[in-house]
């Protein structure tokens, strides 16, 4: 392995291990170590959304001086040094007590088109990449062997900008490698590539990179490399753009190019894991090394089944991804094929679903036939994929379709703020963070005092309305040229008003624009003189989508409109970092998909770890996750109703009778206790029921360990 591409300069020596913890990520996820990077530049940390190798770099070398020989900064360096020398050394963790049996020298290969990190490293679009990245952090914090793979967007998603007529431009800027922790890795001779293959007829060598989360390595793919015919060298340049062709093509990089660059780096998975269907392609071509290496097609079927799990995430028939059959082919091309002797002309129809063949190949159904452990993301979704796909297994009932379910979960350290976790040490004790799966201290947590729990959550409120009104005064002398993008930024919003948060991606079944379905009604809402509303809104629509940026521009509208009266803001450019301080700081998380199209939804973990409750319909994880005390419910629309009015009517019930009287229910000290209970049962149930952590030990449990140790396994494949 070489040195990382990340700037860093000569560092005092007392602080040089400074550098290397900068491009570990796990910094991103320890309290002490993010607290050592913002004493460096408390402003400059700031301004790079927390970026530690750009506080590094440019921070004045007096500065860090100064500081090599203040005392009380090495101390806190040399607790923060201990932790990551540890944090990197240890082979003890949960799962290795837990499976002290099973070896751990050979990984958990863990698939996925994005991970979502850090802000820093911007590969992710939403909950897809977001999940994946806590994956790979609770996969370290419990010790399972582990490596991630996925591709290298130089180009990352998009940067959104908004004209002040409310029109979403996406910009896409390249990534400042420079300011990432990516190491480049060699290939044999230091090549620039690590290995090739075909696609279209064409030789397509594969460069990687190495992001490093806490002890879970993962490997991005990039075609980025001068060897390569210029066509190909914008193959992984950007997230979820272009055509058909081009994402089966990158689909078949990440797949096909992931297993062979794990089997050129010498590392032999035991277990294969394919998040969402764009990854399908690693089953087949583990497929063809075994019918190559001369096994049968259907004990080379049995055993990638064996190994496979695959995770679908996608509720609705038309999400997922389908191909043309002869493009597939023509991708694949002949040698590839040629491996599969006789059955060449299966492999390439093993994406097509029996009854639906004029579908084309399908990636869930090709990652339905090749893992033989499938699951959803909630209980409901779960329910939902097995009525969805059940028939690929014409002649079972559908309770006995083997499509299982493990809810999503967030992760802990990185989505709970510091205030909340300083609350918790003084109310449970310092080692709280390592009795967290010890039912109790979630239960003491509703003997939380309530005054505490208040005056945290106003802390951070206002540092989300800070936050807000330094992007607008940045964006105000840059960027913008009206006065009234200032107020649509919500730099007019009132600490003191109630605050309800929505972000995130414009995808039309979430609904954005529900409460504005009646616009009188929600602008007396929100303008109420006594117990008034505040809106904060954020997120982007696809840069193909044009029905979802049009409902942006309708809410950009609204919040430029002063009938409002500066209550209602939109802000630019939703990422992980914003995520962070929207989640901690609203007073209320809105969340209203159509039913059944969300699978999950996250955003709402998010927010209840922060004790901020969250109003949802019963979709994805609401559906299990509402208990009646720690947030609220819009019920089911009856079949024979409109669902969009119906929900609307409710949303509209709850917040005049319910959720503002409540809120504004505040006693002579200004605390609204039964609201803060709300807060307390919030950050109950998440913690004990929907973290990261939870849903690692499911994945562990039911899927890994038993593949790991070998266990037999007897199901049959579907039909077709
Ligand atoms: C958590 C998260 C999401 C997912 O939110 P949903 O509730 O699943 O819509 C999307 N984007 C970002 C930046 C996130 O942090």
């Amino acid at each position: 392995m070489t040195l990382s591409r990340a700037k860093i300069p000569a560092l005092p020596s007392r602080l040089e291990g400074l550098a290397a913890l900068a491009v570990n990520l796990a910094w991103s996820w320890h309290r002490q170590a993010r607290a050592l990077f913002r004493r460096i530049d408390e402003p400059l940390w700031r301004h790079s959304h927390h970026n530690p190798i750009v506080v590094l770099r440019d921070a004045a070398p007096e500065r860090l001086e100064a500081l090599a020989h203040d005392a009380d900064f090495c101390s806190h360096y040399d607790e923060v040094m201990d932790w990551f020398s540890r944090e990197r050394s240890t082979t003890s963790g949960w799962f290795r007590e837990h499976y002290s049996e099973i070896g751990v020298d050979r990984p958990v290969a863990y698939f996925c088109a994005e991970f979502g990190l850090h802000a820093s490293v911007p590969i992710y679009s939403g909950g897809l990449g977001v999940l994946a990245g806590d994956h790979c952090k609770s996969a370290s914090d419990l010790a399972v062997p582990f490596v991630g793979v996925g591709l290298f967007y130089k180009k990352g998603y998009f940067d959104q900008r908004i004209t002040p007529d409310g029109w979403q431009e996406d910009s896409d800027d390249e990534i400042d490698l420079d300011q990432t922790p990516l190491v480049p890795l060699l290939g044999p001779d230091d090549a620039p590539w690590v290995t090739v293959l075909n696609t279209f007829g064409r030789a397509v060598h594969i460069g990687a990179w190495t992001l490093t989360a806490g002890r879970a390595p993962l490997y991005l793919l990039d075609t980025d490399l001068d060897v390569n015919d210029e066509a190909d060298r914008g193959l992984t340049s950007k997230l979820y753009s272009g055509g058909a062709e081009m994402r089966l093509r990158q689909e078949w990089i990440l797949g096909t190019g992931g297993v062979r660059v794990l089997r050129a780096l010498g590392i032999n998975p035991a277990v294969w894991h394919a998040n969402e269907g764009h990854a399908a392609f690693m089953m087949l071509e583990r497929l063809r090394e075994l019918v190559g290496s001369g096994t049968a097609m259907s004990d080379a079927i049995n055993e990638v089944r064996r190994t496979s799990i695959f995770t679908t995430h996608t509720p609705v028939p038309a999400g997922h991804d389908a191909f043309d059959v002869g493009q597939v082919a023509e991708c694949a091309g002949m040698a590839y094929l040629e491996d599969f002797g006789a059955a060449a002309e299966r492999a390439v129809t093993l994406g097509v679903h029996p009854q639906h063949e004029a579908r084309g190949f399908q990636m869930t159904v090709l990652a339905i036939r090749l893992a033989g452990h499938v699951n959803g993301v909630a209980k409901r979704h779960g329910i939902v994929s097995r009525q969805l796909w059940s028939d690929l297994w014409s002649e079972r009932p559908i309770e006995q379709v083997p499509i299982g379910a493990v809810t999503n979960g967030v992760h802990l350290a990185t989505w709970m703020a510091n205030p909340i976790m300083r609350l918790l040490d003084y109310h449970l004790g310092d080692d709280w963070g390592f009795r967290l799966d010890d039912p109790e201290i979630w239960d003491a947590v509703l003997g939380l005092d309530a005054r505490a729990v208040w005056f945290t959550h106003d802390e951070l409120k206002r540092m989300l309305l800070r936050y807000l009104r330094e992007e607008a005064r940045r964006r105000w002398r840059d960027e913008w040229s009206e006065a009234a993008q200032v107020v649509a930024s919500g730099t007019l919003l009132d600490p003191r008003v109630f605050t309800i948060g929505f972000a995130r991606r414009f995808a039309t079944y979430k609904r954005a624009d529900l409460l504005f379905r009646d616009i009188e009604r929600l602008r007396l809402i929100v303008t109420d003189t006594q117990r008034p509303v505040q809106l904060i809104i954020a997120g982007k629509a696809h840069p193909q989508d044009t029905p979802g940026k049009e409902i942006l521009q309708t809410l950009y509208h609204y919040a430029r409109d002063p009938m409002f009266e500066g209550r209602v803001a939109f802000l630019e450019d939703y990422d992980m970092h914003l995520a962070h301080l929207l989640v901690q700081g609203v007073d209320l998380w809105l969340n209203v998909p159509r039913v059944p199209f969300e699978a999950s939804g996250t955003s709402g973990m998010k927010a209840a770890l922060n004790g901020v409750p969250q109003l949802s319909t019963l979709d994805g994880w609401w559906e299990e996750g509402f208990n009646g005390k720690n947030g609220w419910a819009i019920p089911k629309a009856q079949p024979s109703e409109d669902a969009d009015a119906a929900d609307a009517e409710h949303l509209y019930q709850l917040l005049e009778k319910d959720v503002v009287p409540l809120w504004y229910d505040q006693d002579d000290q200004g605390i609204p206790r039964r609201w803060v209970q709300r807060m307390k049962e919030s950050i109950r149930v998440a913690g004990r029921h929907f973290t990261a952590r939870r849903m690692m030990q499911d994945y562990a449990d039911r899927y890994y360990a038993p593949i790991l140790r070998g266990d037999p396994f007897v199901d049959d494949p579907p039909l077709g």
